[in-house]
């Protein structure tokens, strides 16, 4: 990681006051004074500071039932970030792996560990999503139709390929469950307008081998193998 993560990560500094430790020449690795903030340490490497060696804290995985009308983002806009649903100490050094619509509900995962989000939203990882969502109009007659074309890929506006196949299961005439392996923005709600339906209610079930078992707007630590289980 750079060198000024590390810095945060292994002191009480933020990213401002570890910049300025590096740049004045108060910081090595290895041995070496560096002053480039960017300077890419391994957790191996012998980082030190006014005499002492540091040693980054572990790094977190949480999961959060996201509650309606809270925003997949660090700061507030129309409505509050889902970030107040978690008291925290450092809130700020975690992001979002994979984010949610303002309106739509469930799973969310926060860590401040980049690499092993990206293994989890990195296409080619194919990561399964599980959405509960309730429709506009009702599926009858059309129930083998519609789970063949979700199948197949959709085709879905200003996309230059069709979507991954996709499972979808009937719950109740205007209830299912869609399994997706993509994140495109708005996806759920686009392939059902691919279709001609309508998205009135959105809800993430699982990530992964993760699912969802906490009430709204409560958060957890992720266990060990739960972290594993993912990546
Ligand atoms: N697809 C959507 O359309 N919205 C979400 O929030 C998640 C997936």
């Amino acid at each position: 990681m750079r060198l000024d993560k590390f810095i945060c990560k292994s002191t009480e500094l933020n990213r401002a006051q570890a910049s300025e430790c590096i740049e004045c020449a108060e910081i090595s690795v290895n041995g070496e004074t560096i002053t480039e903030v960017s300077f890419q340490v391994h957790e191996s490497n012998s980082v030190v500071f006014k005499g002492q060696r540091l040693v980054a804290r572990p790094s977190r995985y949480i999961m959060l039932h996201k509650p309606i009308h809270t925003l997949s983002s660090n700061v507030d806009g129309d409505y509050p970030s889902l970030f107040r649903c978690i008291n925290i100490e450092r809130a700020e050094e975690l992001h979002i792996v994979g984010r949610l619509d303002a309106d739509t509900t469930g799973l969310v995962l926060l860590t401040d560990d980049g690499r092993w989000s990206f293994d989890i939203i990195r296409p080619d990882k194919q990561c399964e999503k599980t959405y509960r969502v309730t429709l506009r109009d009702a599926i009858r007659d059309d129930v083998a139709d519609m789970v063949a074309r979700f199948a197949h890929g959709l085709q879905l506006q200003n996309e230059p390929a069709l979507t991954l196949p996709a499972k979808l299961e009937v719950v109740t005439e205007k209830e299912v469950l869609l399994t997706i392996t993509e994140g495109k923005y708005h996806q759920v709600k686009r392939m059902f307008a691919a279709v001609g339906n309508r998205v009135n209610g959105l809800h993430r079930e699982r990530i992964g081998g993760l699912s969802l078992e906490l009430d709204v707007g409560c958060w957890r630590h992720l266990s060990e193998d739960e972290v594993n289980r993912l990546s």
